[in-house]
This record gives C-alpha cells, sequence and structure tokens, in this order.
C-alpha cells in the first residue's frame, strides 16, 4: 500500500530534496531529531526491512548506502561521525511503511537508545 513518501516521490507533496538519482530519494524529516535528520529512501516500494530481499536489492541497499556517505560529507558530518537507523515493526516505532534510512547528525548520540 502507498505511504506519503509515494507522494513526495512523485512530487505530489513538497519536501525538502537534498539528494536525489533514478533510485534513490533523500529529503529533509520534517520532525528533526538532530540538527541533521535526512531520510533516504527506494523510490520503489519496500514495505520494511523484513521484505528486503539480500539478492534483489544488494545494488538498491548500495545506492543507499552511497547517498548516506555522500550527504554526510555534504552537510559536514561525516569526520564528527554519524548514525543511521532502520526502524522495522511496532517494536521500533516505524511510522511509514515505506523503507527509509534515518541520517543523524550534528550533535553527539546517546546509546542504547531509547
Ligand atoms: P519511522 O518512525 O521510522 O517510520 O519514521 C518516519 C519518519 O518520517 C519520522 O521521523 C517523521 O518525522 C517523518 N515524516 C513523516 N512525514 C513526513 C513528511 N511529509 N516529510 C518529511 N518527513 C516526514
Amino acid at each position: 500500500m502507498s505511504t506519503i513518501f509515494s507522494k513526495i516521490i512523485n512530487k505530489e507533496i513538497p519536501a525538502n530534496i537534498v539528494f536525489e538519482s533514478d533510485t534513490i530519494l533523500a529529503f529533509k524529516d520534517i520532525n528533526p531529531q538532530a540538527p541533521v535528520h535526512i531520510l533516504i529512501i527506494p523510490k520503489i516500494e519496500i514495505p520494511k526491512v523484513t521484505d528486503i530481499n539480500g539478492k534483489e536489492h544488494a545494488s538498491l541497499l548500495g545506492e543507499m548506502m552511497d547517498a548516506a556517505n555522500k550527504i554526510a560529507k555534504d552537510m559536514n558530518i561525516a569526520d564528527d561521525g554519524f548514525r543511521l537507523v532502520f526502524n522495522c515493526g511496532n517494536n521500533a516505532g516505524q511510522d511509514v511503511y515505506h523503507l527509509h534510512m534515518h541520517l543523524l547528525g550534528g550533535r553527539k548520540m546517546n546509546w542504547p537508545p531509547g
């Protein structure tokens, strides 16, 4: 089932896009949890981590990692460090069922996460 992220991909609703390729979109989170909070998503609809097939989606996931590294460099958080998070399902607090990787940085983070 399509989510609000499909509307962002199709430019039906606005987002603050920081990176786009044929397969990937990255935009600022509307409710940022850190000075830098970007969502990196595939353009195809994969609801959640458990729907990933390693062989089928390997290059897509690699592109998401390349995008994260590029954005982190562009936003000057690569050297100090950052966090990449996939929330999967209810216990992790996943709200939007379109696969997304959170890129969080620009402040010191705690561990373990809440
Ligand atoms: P999750 O809880 O992992 O499913 O994360 C969903 C994220 O999407 C949250 O951090 C929301 O703030 C973010 N979000 C929801 N709607 C939008 C939107 N229209 N534009 C940007 N970020 C959004």
